[in-house]
């Protein structure tokens, strides 16, 4: 789980090394305060007026948009990335911007979407906790330290912020669990 997720929710007995804990204090969990919305629709129209669903944006909540159809294109979705700037207002407020933004590009069609779903990372309280001060993306991300394991090799702290290589995403994820296999092999088979 994400180190600083860790710090803030779970204490040892006995307590980690103080600067463990502030390393994992002050290491940053990727896309941490990303929002993702998705907008469902009767119908593909943005594939119908040569446009692609795909929307790169700085300016209104919508930053990266894409058209999140199914393979059989009979379920339609445009979904994406929105703004952190937006993390404050309401999910209603959030909704009315988005389809204004949408309005925009495509005209008064995008006002007629059958449902609105969004998923703000920084609600999610198993996956994610609040830094206590501004943190640089990636901050702390594969530092040495995580490689040690605590409690008398009772304790391995691993995720995707640990691994040295892609750090935060999923490989990084995937290296870190390996790693500990690794370690566990040679750990119980002296
Ligand atoms: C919006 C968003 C978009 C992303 N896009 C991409 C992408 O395009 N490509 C990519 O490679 N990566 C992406 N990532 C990153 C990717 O999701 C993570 O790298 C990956 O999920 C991290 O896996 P993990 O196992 O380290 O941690 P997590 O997936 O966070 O798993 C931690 C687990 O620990 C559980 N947990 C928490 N507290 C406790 C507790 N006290 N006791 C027991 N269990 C607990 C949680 O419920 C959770 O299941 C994205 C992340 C976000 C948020």
């Amino acid at each position: 789980m994400p180190p600083l997720l860790f710090a803030k929710t779970i204490s040892t007995e006995p307590a980690l090394p103080e600067d463990m804990k502030q390393l994992m204090l002050n290491t940053h969990t990727w896309m941490q305060d990303s929002i993702r919305v998705g907008i469902t629709y009767k119908n593909a129209f943005w594939q119908r007026n040569k446009t692609s669903g795909t929307i790169y944006s700085s300016a209104g909540p919508i930053q990266e948009f894409y058209d999140h159809s199914n393979s059989y294109n009979n379920l339609h979705a445009l979904g994406g990335f929105i703004s952190t700037n937006y993390s404050d207002n309401t999910k209603a407020e959030r909704k009315t911007y988005i389809i204004k933004q949408l309005q925009i590009y495509y005209g008064d069609q995008a006002l007629d979407y059958n449902s609105y779903e969004e998923c703000a990372w920084r609600s999610e309280k198993h996956t994610t906790s609040a830094s206590d001060k501004f943190l640089m993306p990636q901050t702390n991300n594969g530092h040495p330290l995580f490689k040690e394991t605590y409690l008398n090799n009772r304790l391995f702290i691993t995720g995707a912020e640990t691994s040295a290589i892609f750090s935060g995403k999923m490989e990084g994820a995937i290296t870190s669990a390996q790693f500990v296999f690794e370690k566990l092999k040679h750990i119980y088979n002296k």
